[in-house]
């Protein structure tokens, strides 16, 4: 950890002006969707369809076997026509469901709903488990996890801030579903048994802290409160946002000191579990970027291929070869290996910008990097440790707390890097963690 800690933080351009006040367009695949049968390098997946089935939009597929399994439902009506190994946002190619549609779309209460007013803790997590949410904050995490074991916990937070730049679908849903986040956010507060929920918001949208006060008010929801945050960056990581909301600290996860952060999209999805018996099957995701010809929200199943929405909202403004395809915002998210990768259940963009990386050049000691670290790490100490492949000094300089928010390679004057060698650092420890 660094003793001289800095700003943490910093104001980068949100480009959310691009995307933020058009509409959001309803698209559908012709022909097939490819629901991604991957949840984890050591999660099998039992699968409950064969080919032929016919499946309706909440049908249950699958369910995952590890210590944390959750359902797989079905996004689409159609036939089931076998597994495929298609590219993954994962990086290597894994296993996919093909659905071919049918014209109906027809769908089915993929289990019943429940009076979340009347129910009991254990029940009310049983029934989220049973729907499958995994976190839209973008790590998919189930989300019933968090609420098994909530005897210390005081104060629920949820994180509304979506701090990364370009993406809005999380502002979107929001906006257009007030109501169900709402009551989502009060059958989350029921969950977690506290008193205090607070709703970080950007206070660069006051739109959004007008619609979901009203809401609040016309709810009589006690205990719900929006809170303005500043427009920095990482603002939407949860140890930023807990520091800034509660000034409080935790070493490993945010239950530490009391509290469980849940992003606002897994509130909508928990209302309409409850209040409709559905499950997840389709996603708000924004497509943006200078990469685009025309940036915008689209809401599409899962499992729909990103080269076949590309092509529906009108593709790029150059060739494919010069620009970066990446999933995810520019600081956090991952370059894509091929735009054949389908939107799964937790992403909530793609963003296209165009391909000018600069040309690295030698660390110059400015200790920017250290500076801006939400965590207070020494990035360039973590990315030297990599080049001596010092593994012992990777851990000493606590790379696995890493949050990957890319701020270290963002302020960087050198062009280095640096965020992918603590990226690089923080696998080399967990492949010697499961050689142990
Ligand atoms: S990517 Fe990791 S090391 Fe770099 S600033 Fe963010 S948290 Fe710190
Ligand atoms: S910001 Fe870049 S140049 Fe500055 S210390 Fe870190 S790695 Fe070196």
């Amino acid at each position: 950890m660094s003793l001289l800690l800095g700003p943490m933080c910093q104001h980068i351009p949100g480009k959310k002006g691009l995307t933020d006040h058009s509409d959001v367009k309803r698209l559908m695949p012709a022909k097939e969707v490819y629901i991604p049968l991957f949840a984890g390098n050591n999660t099998q997946i039992e699968l409950l369809v064969s080919e032929g089935d016919h499946v309706f939009i909440g049908t249950r597929l699958a369910n995952t076997k590890s210590a944390f399994p959750v359902p797989l439902y079905s996004s689409v009506s159609g036939t089931v026509k076998g597994v495929t190994k298609r590219p993954h946002n994962s990086l290597k190619p894994q296993q996919h469901l093909v659905i071919e549609l049918d014209e109906q779309q027809e769908a089915i209460q993929a289990f019943p709903p429940m009076d979340w007013h009347n129910a009991s803790h254990d029940e009310l997590v049983e029934f989220v488990k049973e729907s499958g949410i995994i976190g839209q904050g973008g790590a998919g995490f189930p989300t019933y996890v968090k609420y098994q074991k909530v005897e210390n916990i005081n104060t629920l937070v949820i994180n509304a801030v979506e701090c990364e730049p370009y993406i809005t679908a999380d502002y979107k849903c929001v906006m257009d579903y007030p109501e169900q986040f709402v009551h989502g956010v009060r059958i989350l507060q029921k969950m977690a048994e506290v008193d205090t929920v607070l709703i970080g918001v950007k206070k660069t949208h006051p739109d959004l802290i007008n619609t979901i006060r009203e809401e609040i008010n016309r709810e009589h929801a006690a205990g719900i409160e929006v809170r303005e945050v500043p427009d920095v960056y990482p603002m939407g990581g949860e140890r930023t946002l807990i520091r800034t909301l509660l000034k409080r600290e935790y070493k490993r996860l945010p239950g530490e000191c009391g509290v469980i952060v849940n992003n606002a999209n897994t509130a909508i999805l928990v209302a309409r579990a409850f209040e409709m018996g559905q499950a997840q099957a389709k996603k708000y995701v924004t497509f943006s970027g200078e990469g685009l010809k025309y940036p915008t929200n689209v809401l599409v199943p899962v499992g729909m291929s990103v080269a076949e929405i590309l092509e529906q909202i009108g593709g790029f403004v150059e060739k494919q070869e010069s620009l970066k395809l990446i999933a995810g915002g520019p600081m956090m998210g991952k370059t894509m290996v091929s735009d054949q990768i389908v939107i799964d259940r937790a992403m909530n963009a793609i963003t296209v910008l165009k391909n000018h990386d600069e040309e690295e050049m030698t660390c110059m000691r400015c200790g920017n990097c250290t500076q801006h670290c939400p965590i207070g790490l020494q990035p360039v100490r973590i990315a030297n440790a990599v080049k001596m492949n010092d593994a012992e000094e990777m851990e000493k300089r606590g790379a696995m707390q890493c949050i990957e928010c890319g701020l270290c390679t963002y302020v960087c004057p050198s062009h280095i890097q640096v965020t992918e060698n603590v990226r690089k650092a923080k696998r080399t420890l967990m492949m010697k963690a499961r050689k142990k």
